[in-house]
């Protein structure tokens, strides 16, 4: 199913974002993960592509396992700066050959290191390069990134509502966000893009902060700010493991059910491939889920 046609019948629509085992590990050991997340009945998953330096040939496979053997609806990330061209085309295929009819398009975050030759000719520069490519090719539902704080290489955050403008004027159908830990500063960014008139679907991205070390790491990579609230729980607990993940595990429902009585389009849980936690999030809100869904609150 088109996840364009998903937003139209449900709210909220609750999605889980996984990545692909490392190399050296073997395809397999995924499994496990997808059908403890299958149990919690999400509406999709969605599979990352290179990010982090895991391997993105497994994209497709992994999401095909989603789709085909789990029957779960899914969603492949596509990225164009570690990929050429012609290699997208090749995923595309890929993806068409694997039943996959959703992509979410992003251009990926440029390595650091100083031999990267980005971007190249036989590469798309930004995700909207790649949006207009995907359209032009097949029949896919297309999602892209947003970012309620603005993206971290912005140096103008109008401009960067532009570009993101841009990217939905190009056939983007819904829209996710980058985590955030400060529910008042995605409600303003809402608004502006509502006045921009950006009418499509917004997806919440919520990460459970388990560890400080994956805290200080997202930090880094997003930029996201730390609102008093919850830096006084990462203080009080960052040499305690357990109670920091507990306490970040209770933030992250805190900061969900907040988002469903706003009326959030839908939630997606970064679960960091971790099923537990993400049971642990959907059973305290399965009431409310439950009442959201049959009272079509839409
Ligand atoms: P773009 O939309 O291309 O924007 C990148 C920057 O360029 C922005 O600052 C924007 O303002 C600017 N810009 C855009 N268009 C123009 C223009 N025409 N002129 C000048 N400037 C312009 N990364 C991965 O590698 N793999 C993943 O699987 C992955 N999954 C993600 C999932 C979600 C939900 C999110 C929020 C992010 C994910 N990322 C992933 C990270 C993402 O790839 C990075 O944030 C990346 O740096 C930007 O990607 P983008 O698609 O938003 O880029």
């Amino acid at each position: 199913m088109m996840i364009r046609d998903l937003f139209k019948e449900k709210k909220p629509v609750i999605s889980f974002e996984i990545f692909p085992p490392k190399k050296n590990y073997p395809i397999e050991s995924i499994y496990e993960t997808i059908e403890s997340l299958r149990d919690l009945n999400p509406d999709f998953i969605s599979v990352t592509y290179g990010a982090g330096g895991s391997s993105k040939n497994r994209t497709v496979e992994i999401a095909s396992t989603i789709k085909n053997k789990f029957n779960v609806e899914a969603l492949a990330h596509l990225t164009c700066v570690s990929s050429t061209k012609s290699e997208i085309d090749r995923v595309l295929k890929e993806l068409k050959d694997n039943n996959i009819e959703n992509i979410l398009a992003m251009r990926g975050d440029i390595p650091s290191d100083a031999d990267f030759d980005f971007p190249n000719p036989l590469q798309f520069k930004y995700a909207n390069d790649l949006i207009c490519r995907i359209n032009s090719n097949d029949n896919f539902s297309i999602g892209a990134a947003c970012y309620p704080e603005g993206h971290i290489e912005a140096t103008c955050k109008t401009d960067d509502l532009k570009h993101l403008k841009n990217k939905v004027d190009s056939s983007v159908d819904f829209l996710i966000t980058q985590m955030f830990f400060d529910n008042e500063l995605f409600y303003n960014f809402m608004e502006k893009i509502d006045l921009m008139g950006i009418k499509v679907p917004v997806t919440a991205g919520i990460m459970p902060v388990l560890n400080i070390n994956q805290m200080n790491r997202i930090i880094q990579l997003s930029g996201c700010s730390i609102p008093p609230k919850f830096q006084r729980i990462l203080n009080k607990y960052e040499h305690n493991p357990e109670a920091l993940k507990e306490a970040g595990t209770a933030y992250a429902i805190d900061q969900i059910i907040d988002l469903l009585s706003w009326g959030i389009d839908g939630i997606h849980i970064y679960t960091m491939n971790k099923p537990d936690t993400t049971k642990e999030i959907m059973n305290s809100i399965s009431n409310i889920r439950k009442f959201l869904t049959e009272d079509k609150v839409i």
